[in-house]
């Protein structure tokens, strides 16, 4: 069957001499490979659609019984030209790339996740500060969208609704329930401690509009705060591996 999809670019690898093995993530089918004959050659149909992090229409030669399917063809439909421009942005819209790559199953259709990705990748192709924050805005979805979202509303020990009185030291997260133990019932734990500032910018990510997510300063504590606790939720909940080769990239240019 001849077919029509939009799709992001999520990886590439080079295929014999002259083809390219292609993973995309379609909004009709999910996460599937195609083999795009030819895509190495210079005389290319493909051209550089094919880049990770490419928004493209595809067509493609689909069987059901095919586990790699054949591209026809792919037209770019945005071109997220500084991606690939921008050190961070790109570290950041690989990682992106490469979480799908790991966590989505093959062939399972999800368009609010195929949205989400478009999404934060055509706003961190705009955006112009904090950019590191649509990768966590991202992750903070994608868990939701997974059945696995975390709870901000109250505490997993007493109930009670966070806010100013039970928010007034550190917080306790459990991965395991995506949710977290206020000050006064977090006091006695031994370990996952976080601050109320690393809390306070994970509920205010959550909540935030996607084209307004990068106006939040967040400083690098928090940041490597909210990377640990994002990882250690995810590993909770995925098998396949989380070291993300791009985002290991990332910081270690912020710190030097
Ligand atoms: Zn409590």
């Amino acid at each position: 069957m001849l077919t029509k999809t939009e799709a992001i670019v999520l990886k590439a690898i080079k295929y014999r001499e002259t083809s390219k093995i292609v993973t995309l993530y379609t909004k009709k089918f999910g996460k599937l490979n195609v083999i795009a004959k030819g895509a190495m050659l210079t005389t290319s149909k493909f051209g550089a659609s094919l880049e990770p992090m490419s928004y493209i229409l595809a067509i493609l030669y689909k069987k059901e019984t095919r586990e790699l399917q054949f591209l026809s063809q792919a037209d770019v439909i945005k071109s997220f030209l500084e991606l690939y421009k921008n050190y961070n942005k790109m570290t950041i819209g690989l990682a992106i790339c490469e979480m799908v790559y790991r966590v989505i199953k093959f062939e399972e259709e999800n368009p609010r996740i195929f949205k989400l990705l478009v999404d934060t990748l055509e706003n961190l192709n705009n955006a112009d500060k904090n950019e590191i924050n649509l990768l966590w805005y991202f992750l903070i979805h994608l868990v939701d969208v997974l059945g696995f979202g975390l709870n901000f509303r109250n505490c997993l020990n007493c109930g009670e609704k966070f806010g100013m009185k039970n928010l007034s030291q550190k917080v306790v997260f459990y991965p395991v329930k995506g949710g977290f133990l206020c000050s006064r019932c977090g006091a006695g734990a031994s370990e996952n401690f976080y601050s109320v500032g690393t809390f306070k910018s994970l509920v205010w990510l959550s909540g935030a509009k996607i084209d307004s997510v990068t106006s939040l300063k967040i400083d690098r504590n928090i940041n490597s705060e909210i990377q640990r606790l994002l990882f250690d939720h995810l590993r909770e909940h995925v098998e396949e591996s989380l070291n993300l080769k791009s985002l290991e990239i990332y910081n270690k240019l912020k710190q030097s």
